[in-house]
């Protein structure tokens, strides 16, 4: 079960456990002309994990998605659902389902209508589609809006409708494509905590497409980070936050602080390339005291960001480049934030705390 998974830090795509996968894609490939959409990816995906497939657009995450649903025909490589090869098979025929961002439910049908559609088509008899439309309304916390219209609903219940409709043949695998990229941003993240516990209950298996982290980070139990058409990290959402193996991950699961050449050479002492989260960093007086376990660098606050509870800081390094900084604002106004500007100031932080990423 993947609720009592603790993936390997950095596992490139390892099914944590020894069961068969519920997703298993070996060197898979899609080319569109001269375009390499998806690059040869190798992933694990385990029965009833919230998996999520993250990266900037066009970096092959729905392409991967239409893979495995069966809407996309792979260029090379294997796909697996449950033991089982599947790229000759159709999507009818894979045991998996789909919910879009556009869930196009149907106007002039009832949300009881809409749910059961797929059951009327296959002749499902009445009353046996009554009891399993209602079980999925049940499942998305809609019991009682059978009668209603999709228009009587808000963009919240739309979207859990479309995801009701989706469950009602209970896939062994659910895949969502941005689902809730149509909503605003205080629904979304109402609707992602809803989403997992939805998950939880119905213990199937969910490959979440999104370009937005802490989306991500909020209800995956693992993430595959998607750059260029392959996978540059899989892991829960503390290892490729805290632990990003490469630059491109440290800068896109998010903010991009990078130490590298000069700067790296002049702070830390050592080759190469380091990212240091900006939550980590102390704002100090240059004459204050730095401890033994710690790497200090002047510089110059250059900008200024208040966010209500935190403040940003943008510090140039005398060192060369710039480091963020973020500070919760405890004691601070927003008035002693903004004042800081063009301070001369010390950032501190822990040695354990810069990281080395590959690339940068
Ligand atoms: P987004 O978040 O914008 O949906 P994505 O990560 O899902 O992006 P894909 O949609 O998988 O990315 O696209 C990967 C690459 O393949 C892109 O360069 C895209 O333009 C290209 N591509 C996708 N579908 C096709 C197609 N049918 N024909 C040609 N090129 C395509």
């Amino acid at each position: 079960m993947a609720t009592q998974i603790m993936p390997s830090p950095g596992a490139r795509g390892s099914t944590p456990g020894d069961s068969i996968p519920a997703i298993r894609l070996v060197g898979l490939q899609k080319r569109f002309g001269d375009v390499v959409a998806v690059d040869g990816i190798d992933l694990d995906v385990a029965e009833g994990e919230f998996f999520s497939m993250l990266g900037p657009s066009g970096s092959g995450k729905t392409t991967t998605l239409r893979m495995i649903a069966g809407f996309e025909r792979p260029s090379g490589g294997r796909i697996e659902l449950h033991g089982q090869e599947v790229e000759d098979l159709p999507p009818f025929e894979r045991n998996v389902n789909t919910v879009f961002q556009d869930y196009a439910l149907f106007p002039h049908m009832s949300v009881a209508d809409n749910v059961g559609y797929g059951l009327l088509v296959r002749k499902v008899p009445k009353p046996e589609r009554g009891r399993r439309v209602s079980e999925a309304l049940a499942m998305v916390r809609l019991g009682g809006y059978e009668r209603r219209r999709p228009s009587q609903l808000s963009g919240g219940q739309r979207q859990r409708v479309a995801l009701a409709r989706a469950l009602i043949n209970r896939p062994r695998v659910l895949l969502l494509d941005e689902p809730l990229g149509a909503l605003d941003l205080k629904l979304r993240e109402e609707m992602q905590i809803e989403l997992k516990t939805i998950q939880r209950d119905v213990a199937i298996t969910f490959i979440y497409v999104t370009h937005d982290q802490e989306e991500a980070l909020t209800m995956s139990d693992r993430i595959a980070v998607f750059n260029h058409g392959r996978i540059e990290q899989v892991g829960s959402p503390a290892d490729v936050y805290e632990r990003p193996a490469t630059a491109f991950v440290a800068g896109f699961v998010g903010t991009s602080n990078l130490l590298s050449g000069e700067a790296a050479r002049a702070v830390l002492g050592a080759d190469g390339t380091y990212t240091v989260r900006p939550e980590k960093i102390r704002l100090a007086g240059i004459e204050d005291p730095v401890g033994d376990d710690e790497t200090s660098a002047l510089g110059r606050i250059t900008e200024v960001i208040y966010l209500g509870s935190d403040t940003r800081y943008i510090v140039a390094l005398d060192a060369g480049g710039s480091l963020v900084v973020t500070q919760q604002n405890l004691e601070t106004s927003s008035t002693e934030a903004l004042a800081r500007q063009g301070d001369r100031v010390r950032l501190v932080w822990k040695r354990q705390h810069s990281l080395p990423v590959q690339g940068g």
